[in-house]
């Protein structure tokens, strides 16, 4: 690796961003050219969903960097601009703007986008998406100009999304075709908890429903969602967050290895030794978990890129790191750590009070604690990793006792 070589991240989200500051960061003294198709420099997307969608949040802070940081730091920055083709035996990637670039090694941080849903009127009447930060803005607009929403699928953004628009005063109906909202992820147990406190904010939950078709006069904007058994749910705007796609294109015809995603090793490295993915787009082999892992969360897309960065400049780097998320919804705010696979645990432990929405929930197998979920209880994060970390059995009776100080646990 000389000064003379190129490092190019193709997409300028967090983990584009942060990939960057890595890189100067490990003193990497070469060119860096980081590609973003959105007009914006890279910002961060947890707040479009939460204080920025309630106008509690200003617009300046949410970027990553200051304008002036790319410039400071040599760092190539060109928005609007996407690459559109990596021929990998040149070592070149094609862009929509600016002409093609010679790369060294590059990194992939595409991100993922919204699911479109695929049911009937939903091409005819606009629904609401949220990924970007325009789609917050008009989302925010919508939701201080009507007063009823209905919400297709009851996972993060659909969850955070009734909590904003509760705040904003509209009726909201929130469809979810599972059991519960979260169940896959959190189990009935904790899933339960989420159901209560929406229904408690006077969000009309429904679940276990099946939406048939978008309804809508015009095509501008949808006024209604149809159920599957007939039911009308009238509304003045529809909102889906039905989950998000890996953008894998550039990679698929590339010809890179995909596997739910970009499928990398432990290092972050691709099928290609001189391609590396981090972020929501990559599938990488997690050590701790013995598997491959796609994390469609803040802290992976934060803390990957350091990781890759390395990686890229020849160090011999791992990431290993506890997977980890937090959300904000009314009162409640949480932190998870760790990973359970879709109802791969024996036992949820409660710690606290789950009342007063005071407690840690931790998801346990054969006694070891595979993941832990504080709510409204801070500062405990570290120690749910090293729980989940050290895979050694624990007393569920200590773990529930909150006279029990929990780094004790593991004593
Ligand atoms: P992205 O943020 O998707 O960025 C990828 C970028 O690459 C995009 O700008 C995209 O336009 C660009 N791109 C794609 N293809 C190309 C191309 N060919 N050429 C050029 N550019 C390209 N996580 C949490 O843990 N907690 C939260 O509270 C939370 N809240 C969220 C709220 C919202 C509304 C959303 C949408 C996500 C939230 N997340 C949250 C998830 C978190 O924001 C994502 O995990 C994170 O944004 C992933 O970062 P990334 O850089 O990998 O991808
Ligand atoms: P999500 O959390 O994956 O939830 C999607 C929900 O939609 C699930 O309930 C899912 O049900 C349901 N669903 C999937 N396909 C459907 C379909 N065709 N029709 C109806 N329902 C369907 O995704 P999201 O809430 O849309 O969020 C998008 C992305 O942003 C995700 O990557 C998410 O992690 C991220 N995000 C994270 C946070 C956070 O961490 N706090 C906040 C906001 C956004 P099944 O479970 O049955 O599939």
């Amino acid at each position: 690796m000389g000064t003379r070589d190129t490092f190019v991240i193709v997409g300028a989200g967090l983990a584009g961003a942060k990939a960057a500051e890595a890189l100067r960061g490990e003193g990497f003294a070469g060119r860096i050219v980081l590609i973003g198709e959105e007009p914006e420099r890279p910002y961060e997307r947890p707040p479009l969903s939460k204080d920025f969608l309630q106008g509690k949040s200003e617009r300046k802070k949410i970027f990553v960097h200051t304008k002036a940081w790319y410039a400071e730091h040599d760092v190539e920055l060109r928005t609007s601009t996407k690459a559109t083709a990596i021929d990998r035996s040149a070592h070149r990637v094609d862009c929509s703007r600016g002409g093609p670039v010679s790369y060294d090694k590059m990194l992939l941080a595409t991100g993922a986008s919204p699911r479109q849903l695929s049911l009937p009127g939903a091409d005819q009447h606009s629904v609401y998406y949220l990924r970007r930060i325009e789609d917050s803005q008009q989302l925010k607009f919508a939701l201080s100009t009507n007063s009823r929403v209905a919400i297709l699928g009851a996972g993060w953004i659909g969850l955070e999304v009734a909590a904003a628009a509760r705040a904003a005063g509209l009726e909201v109906t929130l469809l979810e075709r599972g059991e519960l909202p979260l169940q896959r992820l959190l189990g009935a147990e904790v899933a339960e908890i989420f159901a209560s406190l929406h229904r408690s904010h006077g969000v009309d939950l429904r679940c276990g429903v099946k939406a048939a078709r978008i309804t809508g006069d015009n095509p501008r904007q949808a006024n209604g969602v149809q159920l599957s058994d007939g039911t009308q749910i009238d509304a003045d705007l529809v909102v889906a967050g039905i989950g998000a796609v890996p953008n894998t294109a550039l990679a698929q015809e590339a010809g890179l290895v995909l596997e739910n995603g970009i499928k990398v090793d432990q290092h972050l490295r691709t099928s290609d030794p001189d391609i590396y993915a981090a972020g929501d787009v990559a599938n990488a082999y997690h050590p701790l978990l013995g598997k491959h892992l796609r994390s469609e969360h803040w802290f992976n897309a934060l803390s990957q890129p350091a990781v890759a960065a390395r990686s890229m400049m020849g160090q011999d780097a791992v990431y290993a790191d506890v997977p980890y998320f937090y959300s904000d919804q009314y009162e409640l705010g949480m932190e998870y750590s760790g990973h359970v696979d879709p109802g791969v645990y024996d036992e949820v432990v409660f710690r606290g009070d789950c009342d007063k929405l005071e407690f840690i929930a931790f998801w346990l197998k054969d006694h070891r604690v595979l993941a832990g979920m504080n709510v409204n209880v801070w500062d405990q994060t570290e120690t749910i990793k090293d729980l989940v970390r050290s895979g050694r059995p624990v007393d569920s009776a200590r773990l529930a006792d909150t006279a029990n100080p929990l780094a004790a646990v593991l004593a």
